[in-house]
């Protein structure tokens, strides 16, 4: 995949859609606003030299399992198809919403009808004492963009020493990526557990082993004071605020991503961490519209707007900004966190809810169900009113064999340590399921059903409970379900 020549065009240039950001958001609102408008003007602007590419395979091309071609979000043709003028490789700097004007790094000038901001995330780099800044050739990296994975790869050797600061998504990932190229890697995360947003102890517990199998050093409760360089600048070692040092050739920050907000400074759009949208997607000022990792998004498991980073919600607002700005009666109500991904091998699936406290279970009258490949002596229960369950077998004796189950008659919560590698947890309100965790082939292969009860909060007791434990019983309708969940206990 070779950087894209940007189109030369004649300053200023009068474009009907503007689009900033090349990715996820970006590329939703082209396919969309062209499902309306076929010959309206219509540019995307990236800093970015490259085609539209998936940036979640960022780590999987340096682990080998794809390439550059293959990591492209649309074919080819993508931009001749859909008549896209492609500024690539040069920056938007200035946006003047008044004169409708977005001003480009290489002096270009735009004018536009409709603009979409979808310019994503920043990676998070905090002041850590001594440290180079990243991406400057002195051995510190992020980890968030193509050239990331690709400066990683030619840098990282079998005898290179890493350390990744943060566990949570993107640094289990770079970390996953990086074993490909050496086996010295060292995890810090401020945590008591690895993917702490996303993971209980728990399923955290099972890819931390994961990890460690592999070869990593996973340091919990662990933060890097300070960073060490020699003589020629570049780091050498990290010392950790418990005074041990680690020493290291390549330090990766991936501590986390912020919006990238920096396009409307000085300008009237509405900022809160990110940027403001409405419904349809479009900013406190008219004509703007804002989608992806870039927006405050509307959260509907718990009704809270926040930051939502992640590919399919992107995708989603991109979409609906896109049929709004081509002149089509559209909203967006929100969405569910929901992420699908693997981790050495081990499939991951989360959604909605899945990290709360026996007190705030109790308090919002939750009831959360555990499954897991071993309960024995190993099982720790945190919360005496959970209550624990063999079952020797069951319902259709298809699939599961014997498991064991700790199930929370009352609203609590527990936590199983699974010697296994399949892991289930379900947080259940209202009759309705409000997130869930499935690790491990045994329990993601039906994760389709689960979504689907979760997203459009089917209540539970229109299904039948033995639908948690078997959801493929889903696919019969309710008298053969029935028949299929005799003698299923129901929660
Ligand atoms: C390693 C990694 C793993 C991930 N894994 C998952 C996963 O498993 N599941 C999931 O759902 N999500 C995952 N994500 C998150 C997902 O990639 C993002 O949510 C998604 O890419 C957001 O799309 P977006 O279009 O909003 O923004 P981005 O993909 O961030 O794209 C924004 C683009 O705009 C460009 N840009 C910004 N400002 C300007 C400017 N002023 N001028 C020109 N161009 C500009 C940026 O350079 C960038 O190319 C992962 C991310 C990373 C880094």
């Amino acid at each position: 995949m070779s950087p894209q020549k940007s189109v030369t065009k004649t300053k200023p240039r009068q474009v009907k859609y503007l689009i900033i950001g090349n990715s996820a958001a970006g590329v939703a609102a082209v396919e969309s606003i062209r499902q309306y408008d076929k010959t309206g003007s219509l540019a995307v602007v990236s800093d970015e030299p490259w085609h539209t590419y998936s940036r979640p395979l960022i780590s999987y091309l340096l682990e080998g399992k794809t390439t550059q071609e293959k990591m492209r979000y649309r074919g080819d043709s993508f931009y001749e198809r859909y008549a896209v003028d492609t500024y690539l490789g040069v920056r938007a700097e200035k946006l003047d919403t008044k004169k409708r004007i977005v001003r480009l790094s290489d002096g270009v000038v735009l004018k536009y009808e409709k603009l979409l901001l979808a310019t994503g995330s920043v990676p998070f780099v905090p002041p850590i004492s001594g440290c180079p800044a990243p991406n400057t050739g002195k051995g510190v990296y992020t980890f968030i963009k193509l050239a990331d994975a690709l400066a990683l790869q030619e840098t990282v050797t079998a005898s290179t020493q890493v350390v990744v600061i943060g566990g949570g998504l993107t640094g289990v990932k770079a970390t996953e990526g990086l074993l490909h190229l050496t086996k010295n890697i060292s995890l810090v995360e401020l945590a008591p557990r690895i993917l702490p947003n996303a993971l209980d102890t728990a399923a955290s517990d099972i890819v931390k082993r994961r990890l460690e199998s592999a070869g990593v050093t996973i340091n919990c409760d662990a933060s890097v004071s300070e960073v060490l360089t020699g003589a020629d600048g570049n780091v050498s070692s990290v010392r950790l605020s418990d005074g041990r040092t680690i020493p290291c050739d390549v330090l990766v920050i991936s501590i986390g991503v912020r919006p990238n907000v920096e396009l409307t400074k000085e300008t009237d759009v509405a900022v809160e961490r990110g940027i403001l949208i409405d419904e349809t997607c479009q900013t406190s000022v008219p004509d703007v519209f804002a989608a992806g990792d870039c927006v405050v998004s509307h959260d509907l498991t718990d009704d809270s707007k926040r930051i939502l980073a992640i590919l399919p919600n992107a995708y989603q607002q991109g979409k609906t900004a896109g049929a709004v700005m081509a002149g089509q009666d559209r909203t967006d109500k929100g969405a569910r966190p929901i992420n699908a991904t693997s981790f050495i091998g081990l499939p991951l699936i989360t959604a909605g809810k899945t990290s709360l406290t026996a007190e705030q279970a109790a308090e919002q009258g939750i009831t959360i169900i555990i499954d897991s490949d071993r309960v024995d002596s190993k099982m720790e229960l945190r919360v005496a009113s959970c209550e624990l369950r063999e079952e020797s077998k069951r319902p259709t004796g298809a699939d599961f064999g014997n498991r064991a189950s700790a199930r929370t008659g009352s609203p609590a919560t527990g936590v199983v340590d699974s010697e296994g590698e399949n892991y289930r947890k379900l947080v259940i309100q209202n009759d309705r399921i409000i997130g869930f965790i499935l690790l491990g082939a045994e329990y993601t292969k039906r994760a389709g059903i689960l979504t689907d009860l979760l997203n459009r909060q089917v209540p539970l007791s229109s299904v039948g409970a033995g639908v948690l434990q078997t959801p493929e019983l889903l696919l019969f309708d309710k008298a053969e379900r029935l028949q299929r969940m005799e003698g299923v206990r129901s929660i």
